[in-house]
């Protein structure tokens, strides 16, 4: 049976490394709603220009796109989510909730990565991606063996984003304690919390989440 999780912690904290790692490992399906608003953005719509100006900002994107581009992703089939950036808002939690209960599933571990403020500057102004494959790096952390190019895929089209300064950092970091951090007690109370170590190594964290994972009784 398939398992449905959740990635919850300020940005920078490491949750599209750990997504990518259970994709390979585990077989589930990131949704990360960040890289879909990348997606509509780079669409140049009306609506891609206006989400565009808002995530630049480091501000949030309203519930209702947001929720919008979940139900269609989610419409699509499939099984064993790791929601990546989402939920963000409690108007989000309880919508995703509807929502999995209509597929008669429901949202068995909720992965809270902790991570001090400091940290998250520093690893947030290093960082960048392959453009292909979607490897992440970091300048002084996890810099690519040879000078702009992907150490998995070859390609050279590395990318730094946009809303990766100083600061619009200051304003996701604001917007997650205003309107994400309220979750965690949202799902404490709930029963389904798992706080792990952000900081620690990247395997490190991600031997803490298998942990997680493979308590889930309904993991096989
Ligand atoms: P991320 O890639 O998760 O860091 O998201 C980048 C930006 O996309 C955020 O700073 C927001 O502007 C927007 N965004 C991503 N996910 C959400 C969400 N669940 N709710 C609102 N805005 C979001």
């Amino acid at each position: 049976m398939a398992i449905n999780i959740i990635l919850l912690g300020p940005p920078g904290a490491g949750k599209g490394t750990q997504a990518r790692r259970l994709i390979e490992e585990r077989g589930l399906v990131q949704l990360s709603t960040g890289d879909m608003l990348r997606e509509a953005r780079s669409s140049g719509t009306e609506m891609g220009k206006r989400v565009a100006e808002v995530m630049d900002r480091g501000e949030l994107v309203t519930d209702e796109i947001v929720i919008g581009l979940i139900r269609e992703k989610l419409g699509q089939g499939g099984n064993g989510f790791i929601f990546d950036g989402f939920p963000r808002t409690l108007a989000q939690a309880d919508a995703l909730q509807a929502l999995m209960a209509e597929m008669g599933q429901r949202v068995d571990a909720v992965i809270e990565m902790r991570v001090d403020d400091a940290a998250l500057v520093a690893r947030i102004s290093g960082r960048f991606t392959c453009g292909n494959c979607g490897e992440v790096y970091h300048d002084a952390t996890k810099p690519t063996a040879k000078p702009g190019v992907c150490d998995v895929c070859g390609s050279t089209d590395l990318r730094r984003r946009a809303d990766d300064n100083a600061e619009s950092l200051k304003t996701r970091l604001m917007e997650y304690y205003k309107k994400t951090s309220p979750l965690i007690g949202y799902y404490y109370v709930k029963g389904n919390l798992t706080p792990v170590d952000g900081l620690a190594q990247i395997d490190v964290v991600g031997a803490q989440i298998g942990k997680v994972l493979d308590k889930i009784p309904r993991w096989s």
